[in-house]
């Protein structure tokens, strides 16, 4: 039986890497999903085709979540649309990676709008409909670079360790209306975004990851469908998905 029928979930950023495959996942498991991008409208149809072709619903919403009123209105049209969001999972981020002589303000602004700022937006248009149904299951997914040091990230790793940080004080507010809120950190997984780095520079990267290899965004994926369907007692938590690079 699949674990999530019924239920209706929005993934942001899920035209690429780890968003697609939780869309995809969830979706396997039953739920219906909304598909959210930014500006590749190609790829993200191609998703919401492969979703529709497991027999569930499927819902595509651009939006910019950097942009207060353009995630508040996707998260509306959502729950227009089907009467209920039941899972979010802010997914969306981006990178602008210097080292913190040449880290310029633009910069530094990006990366906090989307990945810190974005999930706030979202989430606080999730909110209230989740506390009137007194269900919720909220997925952010930060970085093993929140947690760690990490050169040239010094925009990105504060943008994720705010989603850490944000993560376990909407857990303890929102845990009396049985909405639990956890994230997913994953090491490096191999995306568009890891694609940027240079390969000689993730031949090392590799060699210090106990595992020995980097991660698919599907295994990123398993963990999210845990929390989403099998987390009930389970808030503030942080899942490490990084084949041990960071214990
Ligand atoms: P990716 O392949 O670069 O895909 C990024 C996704 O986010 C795309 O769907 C993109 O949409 C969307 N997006 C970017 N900015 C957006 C915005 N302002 N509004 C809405 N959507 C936006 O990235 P990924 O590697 O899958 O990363 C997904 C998440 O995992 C990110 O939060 C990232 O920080 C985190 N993460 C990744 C790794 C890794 O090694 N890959 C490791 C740790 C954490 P378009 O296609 O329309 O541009």
């Amino acid at each position: 039986m699949s674990r999530l029928n019924g239920k209706t979930a929005l993934v942001t950023g899920a035209s690429r890497g780890i968003g697609r495959a939780c869309a995809l996942a969830l979706a396997r498991e039953g739920a219906t999903v909304a598909v959210n991008y930014q500006s590749n409208e190609q790829r993200a149809k191609e998703v919401a085709d492969e979703i529709t072709a497991l027999g569930v619903d499927v819902l595509l919403v651009r939006a910019d979540i950097g942009v207060a009123d353009e995630a508040r209105a996707m998260v509306k049209k959502v729950i227009d649309a089907w009467g209920k969001l039941d899972v979010l999972v802010n997914n969306a981020g981006i990178t602008r990676d210097k080292s913190l002589r040449k880290l310029d303000d633009e910069s530094w602004l990006q990366v906090i709008q989307t990945n810190l700022n974005g999930c706030f937006f979202v989430t606080s248009a999730a909110i209230p409909g989740m506390v009137e149904r007194n269900f919720g299951r909220i997925i952010n997914i930060s970085s093993m670079n929140g947690q760690i040091a990490a050169y040239g990230q010094a925009n990105y790793s504060a943008s994720k360790g705010g989603v850490i940080a944000f993560t376990k004080t909407a857990a303890l507010e929102l845990a009396k209306s049985n909405i639990t809120v956890n994230t997913v950190a994953p090491g490096f997984t191999e995306t568009d975004m890891f694609s940027g780095i240079p390969e000689k520079i993730q031949e090392q990267i590799k060699q210090r990851i106990p595992m020995g290899r980097f991660g698919s965004p599907e295994e990123i994926a398993k963990a999210v469908v845990f929390l989403a369907a099998d987390g009930d007692y389970i808030t503030g938590q942080q899942i490490n998905v990084n084949g041990g690079a960071y214990m």
